[in-house]
């Protein structure tokens, strides 16, 4: 299955009433299976979500805080931004070769709290699949966790830093 990491952009407008998300607001997102595989993503004003009528139970769901845009978010050091920048470089080439380092890159930012996960469901072919969104940005990442044994993940640690220069 191609196509398996994933970034999904959070949506500027609520499905169901097309209001924008106001900074500080709340947004509850949620992900779909789709007909032609993958998933689907929308957002939602927590009351649309509520009375929402677009059926069926999502694959998975998670509620947010919108961060204030832009202008506070900008003073990061670079290399925060590098390695944020490699890893969304790496998910968008979708190479399974690439599987352990983008997942590292991911527990990184995680601990950067740049990043936070959202939900976690195993995979029928095995490893995980961890739903992470951009703090600042709301973009989702799909991520598949590869279950590394702790004395591969120095291994990867090693490439990460290497190609973080
Ligand atoms: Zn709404």
């Amino acid at each position: 299955m191609s196509q398996e990491w994933n970034i999904k952009p959070r949506a500027r407008t609520c499905a169901v009433c097309g209001n924008g998300f106001p900074d500080g607001g709340e947004c509850v997102s949620a992900l779909f299976a789709a007909e032609e595989g993958g998933y689907g993503r929308r957002d939602y004003c927590p009351d649309c979500w509520k009375g929402r009528q677009d059926g069926g139970e999502p694959f998975s769901q998670w509620q947010s805080t919108i961060a204030p845009s832009a202008s506070a978010a900008k003073d990061e050091p670079i290399k925060r931004e590098t390695a944020e920048a490699l890893f969304r470089r790496l998910v968008e080439l979708d190479d399974p070769a690439n599987a352990n380092v983008v997942y590292i890159l991911a527990v990184m930012l995680e601990r950067k709290k740049q990043l936070i996960e959202r939900d976690a469901k195993p995979r029928p072919e095995g490893g995980i699949l961890r739903i992470y969104e951009h703090k600042a940005s709301g973009d989702t990442f799909l991520i598949v966790d590869p279950q590394l044994r702790l004395d591969a993940i120095g291994e990867v640690q090693k490439q990460v830093i290497e190609l973080l220069g």
